[in-house]
């Protein structure tokens, strides 16, 4: 399987899955992208998922629909544009021959879900696709959910085999990473990552996928275990040290962060 990020907007990663005949594609915000990757490489569009309802994940949708060959995967809590698969915690997506395994991680929006592919084929990492729950270095803003649940979510997606390769929906990396810097200026693993992303990033080049295990190392909101992530919040008004009030404090401060 080939794993590509179109761009899309001035941010956005629409994911791409093919086998060199068919493809899936993740959250088409804008069919346009989509289209013109699918022509390039003489592509049938097999399937989309979706993760959740923002319109620059759903807005392609329409246009895509007339070349689209299966179904649409979808949020059951969330009104996406009909008719879709409703899926939720637990249930799979079966496309291309794989089957994608669905996790509720409600926090960015109520129904939010990610996609979870165990093995990709030809003994290739697993694969996760987030939407804006899990991006490199930070986690969606919460317009819909409680720093609990994000908690909750990002804890599941952490559970995950380290070497997941992750697939987050914007390249918002190298702003995270000035924000995981000031939370935990010693860390030397989120130094030597924010210079590997400062590199790809001057060559005009993605950030991601990442992978589970460099989350876990360098990303604050996924370590509001760790005593110097704890410190910081507890700085910024945490009420106290658990998990949730941790992330509350961090999401806080990062939404006025310069
Ligand atoms: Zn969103
Ligand atoms: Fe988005």
């Amino acid at each position: 399987m080939n794993l590509v990020a179109l761009p899309a907007f001035s941010d956005n990663y629409i994911w791409m899955l093919h086998d060199d005949h068919q493809a899936i594609v993740v959250d088409p915000g804008d069919a346009a992208p989509v289209a013109a990757a699918l022509d390039a490489r003489g592509l049938a569009l097999a399937a989309i998922l979706v993760t959740h309802h923002h319109p620059d994940h759903v807005g392609g949708l329409a246009a895509l629909r007339p070349r689209l060959q299966g179904p649409v995967f979808g949020p059951a809590r969330e009104a996406i544009p009909p008719p879709f698969e409703p899926l939720a915690d637990g249930d799979s997506a079966s496309a291309l021959g794989l089957s994608f395994q669905v996790i509720d991680v409600p926090g960015h929006t109520a129904g939010h879900i990610a996609y979870f592919l165990p093995s990709a084929g030809d003994g290739q990492a697993p694969i996760l696709f987030c939407g804006d729950t899990l991006f490199s270095g930070g986690c969606g803003r919460l317009f819909e959910g409680t720093p609990a649940q994000m908690h909750h979510s990002l804890g599941r997606l952490a559970a995950l085999p380290g070497n997941t390769r992750v697939c987050c929906a914007h390249e918002y990396t190298e702003s995270n990473l000035r924000f995981a810097g000031a939370v935990e200026p010693a860390n030397a693993a989120l130094a030597a990552y924010t210079a590997a992303c400062r590199a790809l990033r001057a060559q005009g080049l993605p950030t991601l996928p990442s992978t589970i295990a460099q989350e876990r190392a360098i990303n604050p909101f996924m370590r509001c275990e760790a005593p110097d992530v704890i410190s910081a919040a507890l700085d910024q008004g945490a009420a106290d040290r658990s998990g949730p009030a941790v992330l509350g404090a961090l999401r806080e401060w990062k939404n006025h962060f310069r």
